[in-house]
């Protein structure tokens, strides 16, 4: 029987791309300890931030919820939860329960801010209107929205980094999609944090050097009660990329390391953004956006409605 390569005992995972084994102890603190790590290699957090953590309910964000108020108990560090409530039911009303009592339990402050006050419609609304279209891309909407909102709440809250809990797995689709999409603009712009834009609140991924196999593993060791369901609107290219990485992985474990690190090799060489990138306040709702019409709002006025002009934190 397989031992764990560093203590002996019974192994819960085999990390393939590094040929050893870990049981659950050695896993924990494997997690964490690559968690601390992204956050000082990168000087993600500065003492006395404000740090705003977006948590859907999901494994990997209540986990980085976790991760994070542990982590800001010694570092003087300000936590705070924001959650986006698409409406998507039967999906996102267990995933809110979920965020509610874990920042509860931790003591955090948390913040609910929904689709329906922001945009006038739930996302099931506007999935509604979309499959009408025939062309029905209900997830990247909500990408693009959900994006959107989060920045302008954590603004509003007076966060100094918005924390977010994509993966090592999440990274890597990313990137893999703008290469396939031939979108060299987009891939850019990846990870690059507009400098100096004080309407876009800095953000930080603690968690993009973990599999998100490990982060699941780790949620459920560490008896986290959060969502293991996918959302049902998840399709598209994405998917078709996430098989195709993971069958790599399968057969050339260290793929998704390599895809990543090749990018941050590249990223040097890739045009600069923040060089003629100048904002503009989107005609309809504010926000910054190089167009006069931000993406939000656009896609917003496919869908007959508007982002309401005003301020989307009331306390
Ligand atoms: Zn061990
Ligand atoms: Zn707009």
């Amino acid at each position: 029987m397989q031992k764990c390569s560093f203590c002996g005992r019974r192994p819960v995972i085999h990390q393939r791309y590094s040929g050893v084994y870990r049981c659950d102890r050695c896993l924990i603190e494997s997690v964490e300890k690559r968690f601390r790590h992204t956050i000082a290699d990168k000087d993600m957090i500065s003492p006395g931030d404000k740090v705003i953590v977006a948590v859907s309910g999901g494994k990997d964000s209540v986990a980085l919820m976790h991760l994070l108020a542990n982590y800001s108990t010694h570092k003087n560090v300000e936590l705070a939860v924001l959650t986006i409530d698409e409406g998507i039911s039967g999906y996102r009303d267990e995933s809110l329960k979920l965020a509610r009592e874990g920042s509860k339990e931790l003591g955090l402050k948390h913040v609910v801010v929904s689709f329906e006050e922001a945009f006038g419609e739930t996302l099931d609304q506007m999935a509604a209107s979309l499959n009408e279209t025939g062309k029905p891309d209900t997830c990247t909407y909500c990408g693009i929205l959900r994006r959107s909102l989060l920045n302008q709440a954590a603004r509003e809250l007076g966060a100094d980094k918005l924390a977010t809990a994509h993966n090592l797995d999440d990274e890597v689709q990313t990137i893999m999609l703008n290469y396939i999409r031939g979108d060299l603009a987009r891939l850019s712009r990846f990870d690059v944090n507009p400098p100096g834009r004080e309407e876009f609140v800095p953000r930080i991924k603690p968690l993009r050097n973990i599999p998100e196999k490990e982060i699941t593993i780790y949620a459920l060791l560490k008896d986290f009660e959060a969502q293991i369901a996918e959302c049902s609107y998840i399709s598209g290219l994405r998917t078709n990329v996430r098989d195709f990485v993971n069958e790599l992985e399968a057969s050339h474990p260290t793929t998704k390391f390599k895809i990543l690190r090749m990018f941050e090799k590249l990223k040097p060489h890739l045009p600069d953004v923040s060089e003629g990138f100048e904002l503009k306040e989107c005609k309809i709702c504010g926000e910054p956006t190089p167009e006069g019409l931000c993406r939000p709002c656009e896609l917003l006025e496919q869908l007959g409605l508007g982002r309401r002009k005003k301020k989307i934190i009331s306390n």
